[in-house]
């Protein structure tokens, strides 16, 4: 039994390396009759998935993904696996398919397995191969990503990290056998956040980590990855020596389906590997310039690949034109080359070099027109047809012999090529070498070409980071300068606040010195006024019970005197009454504009405040048989307030009706508001039928001190205090007072106090009584 789980680990370990199929295949055989024979069933099911998964690799089953052929059916076996619950094989079976989909390129199907594998991934614990769940499964994730619906990759992010974090924890220990599955996966979620630089440098470094150590499938997937992050950025030639890197990783390894697969998708690419020993070989052949110019000479393939790889890692516009023109110059046999790019659709001389890489110099900006240090000409040529010139002898054949330059310094070999991105030309690339003839062949130049896209587009990203980086300055002057405007405007407001501060701490002075001197006043005023009124009555009774009984009246001139004085007295009792009233009325109120005032708030019923008030002027309404009726809705609610200010208000408003009225009647109606904006009111009115007031006057009535109308005739009593002090009560309440009345015929005067709950009345009257504060 154990034997058989031996080899069965050795033949998961051959897969899990990368080992040549034809190997793992060969030993997967020999080993399946050992199983056999010695009945391990799970160990016969597993082997057999993997033999199964290898032949599918190799392109020997029947359909490009499919793990069946002629000897072995997929579907039985799975169905085997089921039946038996041999779940280990059966994880392992998910997570194998998994790989061949993800190898093949069905990423989809891949991830559907991965997920399939992940329900069981518990039977992999501590398997060798249990990493490759999770390489697989963030690989299928990431290649299936563009395609899922947003809330599967926000699971599936998750997920991803998790993966992330499982594979780091393994490298740390271990990065001979994980680093390269790490940097993978790290690398995959670089590209699909779109980070391809990062991208790009992740993958590299896991193809180098997996090469190092062995894993030579997963050399092929890593450079068939940097290839689709360089072909997003348009990086043709780097993307295709990545996918014929990535070609003989799967060749290697004997996945010859995927090889073919990879030649069917890239047909042209595939096919250059062949071109370039025959080029190699002509241009060592024609490079007598650069055998004095350059140590190698030879522009082969890989230098190709390795500068086009260089120069797209490169953002900072300088140093990329350094190392391009430094690497045109050594590669092509050039003795002096200059590189020109276009901008606003003038020519300008970026970069300038020689032989010496010291003597480069870069972001020059001359101006082509003009410029004595070219020949203009060729570069006018070039521009023009965007055609290639090779001169072999510029001085003495071909076209531009006559070209000012070309006549004072005699250049021999030239040669002058477009820079090309898509279909634009970007700029122009010179070269000569003024110490051999017929340096620059036909081949340099196809070489040259194929570098041509990805010099314009590393240019062209440079550019535009250097605009980024221009406008991150920019954006940090902008936010420096922000930063002092919030902080100059901080120190105004703080200044402004401390101004309203003291302002109001005068207001809140003036205040306090304003109700001190009225309760001073009132008191001042209330005391001798108390004797006044005191004796005012006492006098008045002994004239009234003792002086006038007693008297005989014959003198009439006594008895007039006297009657004077009864009713002077009676006129000081009245005046009295009317000022004690007044300073009342004035100290109340200044309590209540300052916010002295203690309130009772409690439940009460509006019913009772109206009954109270009604009792209370009773006997006035019997003087003048004014009648006074009551209407109110039915089950009115509970309002909170206080009471003894409630009832105040409603007195004060119904002694008003009193005294505007003659004859008729005075009538209090209650109603409950119908609900508005979800609050309610109990509303009262008071409608009397006496002598109204005047529109314009309406407003002013709870103005304080005012008394509207003809004051002579209408005004007997009164303080011009008592609508003002309804206003403050009823708003205190959170309510609110007004009046609507026709001259001659009445009045009504309206207050509203909220039918709410207890918790919001404290709210609105914590905020009342702060306002008043
Ligand atoms: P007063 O103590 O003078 O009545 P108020 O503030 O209560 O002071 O009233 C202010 C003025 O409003 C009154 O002087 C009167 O001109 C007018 N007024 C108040 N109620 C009525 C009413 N029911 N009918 C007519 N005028 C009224």
């Amino acid at each position: 039994m154990y034997a058989g789980y031996s080899l069965l680990a050795r033949i998961l370990h051959l897969l899990t390396l990368g080992s040549p199929l034809d190997t793992l295949m060969g030993e997967g055989q020999r080993y399946l009759e050992f199983l056999r024979r010695v009945q391990n069933e799970d160990a016969v099911l597993f082997v057999m998935v993997v033999q199964q998964a290898a032949l599918c690799l190799k392109g020997r089953s029947i359909g490009l993904t499919s793990l069946s052929d002629g000897n072995n059916n997929e579907a039985e076996q799975l169905i085997i696996m089921k039946v038996k619950k041999a779940l280990v094989p059966l994880q392992g079976y998910y997570l194998f398919k998994c790989m061949t989909f993800y190898i093949l390129g069905d990423y989809e199907n891949a991830l559907d397995m991965a997920e399939e594998s992940e329900k069981l991934s518990e039977e992999a614990l501590c398997q060798s191969y249990h990493a490759d769940h999770y390489l697989y499964f963030s690989l299928a994730v990431t290649s299936a990503w563009p395609g899922l619906s947003l809330l599967r990759q926000l699971r599936l992010k998750a997920l991803l990290k998790r993966n992330l974090r499982k594979l780091a924890g393994w490298a740390k220990h271990s990065p001979e056998n994980f680093q390269h599955k790490e940097l993978l996966v790290a690398g995959e979620i670089a590209r699909i956040n779109g980070a391809s630089y990062q991208a790009i440098s992740l993958l590299e470094k896991a193809a180098a980590s997996a090469r190092v150590n062995g894993f030579i499938h997963c050399v092929a997937i890593a450079s068939e990855l940097t290839a689709r992050v360089y072909m997003t950025q348009g990086a043709g030639t780097a993307a295709q020596a990545c996918i014929l890197k990535a070609r003989d990783g799967f060749n290697t390894w004997g996945a010859s389906a995927k090889v073919k697969l990879l030649e069917d998708c890239y047909p042209d690419w595939c096919t250059t590997q062949e071109m370039i020993p025959s080029l190699n070989e002509e241009i060592t052949h024609t490079s007598t310039a650069a055998s004095t110019t350059s140590g190698s000479g030879t522009l082969d393939m890989m230098t190709v690949i390795k500068v086009s790889q260089a120069i797209s890692g490169e953002v900072y516009l300088d140093r990329l034109l350094h190392l391009l023109l430094g690497f045109v110059i050594e590669n092509a046999g050039a003795t002096r080359g200059l590189l020109i790019l276009k901008r606003d659709g003038k020519l300008f001389i970026e970069a300038e070099g020689t032989t010496d890489p010291d003597s480069t110099i870069v972001l020059l900006s001359l101006a082509v027109d003009g410029c004595r240090t070219l020949p203009e000409s060729v570069i006018n040529y070039v521009t023009r047809t965007t055609d290639h010139v090779v001169l072999d002898d510029a001085a003495t054949s071909g076209k531009f012999t006559h070209d000012p330059y070309i006549l004072e310094n005699m250049p021999k070999s030239v040669l002058c090529t477009p820079i090309i991105n898509q279909g634009r030309m970007t700029g122009v690339l010179y070269l000569e070498n003024n110490l051999a003839t017929g340096a620059f062949t036909k081949q340099r130049l196809k070489v040259l070409d194929l570098l041509s896209s990805q010099i314009a587009i590393s240019i062209e990203n440079a550019r535009l980071y250097e605009g980024l980086k221009s406008a991150t300055s920019e954006l940090e002057v902008y936010s420096r300068t922000l930063e002092q405007k919030v902080e100059e405007r901080t120190k105004e407001l703080s200044e402004e606040i401390q101004i309203r501060k003291r302002a109001e701490e005068a207001a809140e002075k003036a205040n306090r010195i304003k109700s001190s001197f009225l309760s001073t006043v009132s008191h001042e005023l209330r005391t001798p006024l108390t004797s006044v009124l005191g004796f005012a009555r006492i006098i008045k009774k002994k004239l009234d019970e003792s002086v006038l009984p007693a008297l005989k009246l014959e003198d009439k001139k006594a008895a007039k005197a006297l009657g004077q004085i009864r009713e002077v007295t009676e006129i000081i009792v009245i005046e009295g009454e009317r000022l004690t009233v007044l300073i009342d009325d004035v100290l109340d109120l200044a309590k209540m504009e300052a916010g002295k005032i203690t309130w009772n708030v409690q439940q009460i019923s509006i019913s009772e405040i109206i009954n109270r008030a009604a009792t209370a002027v009773s006997s006035l309404l019997e003087q003048k048989s004014l009648e006074l009726i009551k209407e109110s809705d039915e089950g009115l609610p509970q309002i909170y307030g206080d009471r003894d200010r409630l009832i105040q208000v409603v007195i004060n408003l119904l002694s008003n009706a009193w005294k505007f009225t003659n004859d008729g009647s005075i009538t209090i109606h209650t109603i409950l508001t119908p609900e508005y904006q979800g609050r309610q009111f109990i509303q009262v009115g008071i409608t009397d039928t006496g002598i109204g007031i005047s529109p314009e006057d309406q407003d002013k009535v709870f103005e304080k001190f005012r008394q509207v109308g003809d004051t002579l005739t209408d005004k007997p009593k009164g303080t011009g205090l008592g609508l003002p002090i309804c206003r403050e009560i009823v708003e205190f309440h959170g309510g609110s007072i007004w009046v609507e009345s026709v001259q001659g015929k009445g009045s009504t005067f309206f207050f509203t106090i909220p039918a709410v709950p207890l918790e919001n009345l404290q709210n609105s009257l914590i905020q009342t009584g702060e306002d008043h504060k």
